[in-house]
């Protein structure tokens, strides 16, 4: 329950940035800043579009992740690696950030 009103008019300033909707597709996002990109996606189609657009981008990932499930035994996991590299570039437009 909540005693608080809704507030119904998405900020114009407002707007996620594209890794947070990444993060919050991944279920990345504790739970009130989930519920709070939640309610501005539920009331903003220009955020709708975006996460649309990144859930197909992550579709798109785990179809080439389950794809290198499948990879003949002896091929070796820097070429796996490679290949996700190359496949998450052409999705991005970028590589992707290296992880420490
Ligand atoms: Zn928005």
């Amino acid at each position: 329950m909540t005693d608080r009103p809704m507030d119904e008019t998405a900020d114009p300033g407002g707007h996620p940035d594209e890794g947070l909707i990444h993060a919050w597709l991944d279920e990345a996002l504790d739970a009130s800043e989930s519920e709070r990109l939640a309610a501005h996606v539920r009331d903003c189609s220009a955020c709708q579009a975006r996460v649309a657009e990144a859930r197909g981008l992550i579709a798109g990932a785990s179809r080439i992740v389950a794809e290198l499930d499948e990879v003949p035994v002896g091929t070796t996991l820097s070429r796996a690696r490679r290949r996700l590299m190359e496949a998450y570039e052409s999705l991005h437009g970028e590589r992707p950030a290296e992880r420490a």
